[in-house]
């Protein structure tokens, strides 16, 4: 079934636009896959929903950005600790990257699929559309195609 990510309704028959298979996707096809809840939809975003979609999507990739940047400032500042106060400890290293890893995972919460094209293509204009040509009246036959039949038979010469 063909489905709107945002309102969960079926699209066929709608205008909608694909949502882009990405990793987060596929991941959860396959957990749901190992827990036999897998439901196969190929997914959407119907016309209807595309200036909410896009908007959420904005929201992710912000908070994406946010956090990837808070997580390299969080390990260059742990780093730049170990190496200032000389003594390394593998302990505070470790937890560092439990941090990153954990300010990188947050944004997936709000998960919001790319789709394949931010707006659709427009309709085309009924203009154009094409008109069917007045029906041609039926030629009469040409009268030089006309041949007596009969006429071919090629006239015996009689000699003597
Ligand atoms: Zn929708």
């Amino acid at each position: 079934m063909r489905v709107c990510i945002v309102c969960e309704k079926d699209v066929e028959g709608k205008r909608a636009v694909p949502v882009k298979e990405d990793r987060v996707i596929r991941l959860v096809r396959a957990a749901k896959r190992l827990v036999g809840i897998a439901k196969m939809n190929d997914l959407y975003v119907c016309e209807a929903d595309l200036p909410k979609h896009s908007e959420r999507r904005k929201g992710f990739e912000k908070s994406m950005l946010f956090a990837s940047v808070l997580a390299a400032l969080l390990l260059v500042l742990v780093l730049g600790m170990i190496v200032l106060s000389g003594n390394f400890e593998v302990w505070s290293l470790v937890s560092a990257f439990v941090i990153a890893g954990f300010v990188l995972v947050l944004p997936l919460f709000k998960y919001t699929p790319a789709v394949e094209a931010t707006a659709l293509p427009p309709e085309p204009p009924a203009l154009f559309q094409p008109v069917n040509p007045p029906p041609v009246p039926p030629q009469p036959l040409a009268p030089s195609n006309l041949r007596p039949a009969g006429k071919t038979a090629r006239k015996k010469r009689k000699s003597r």
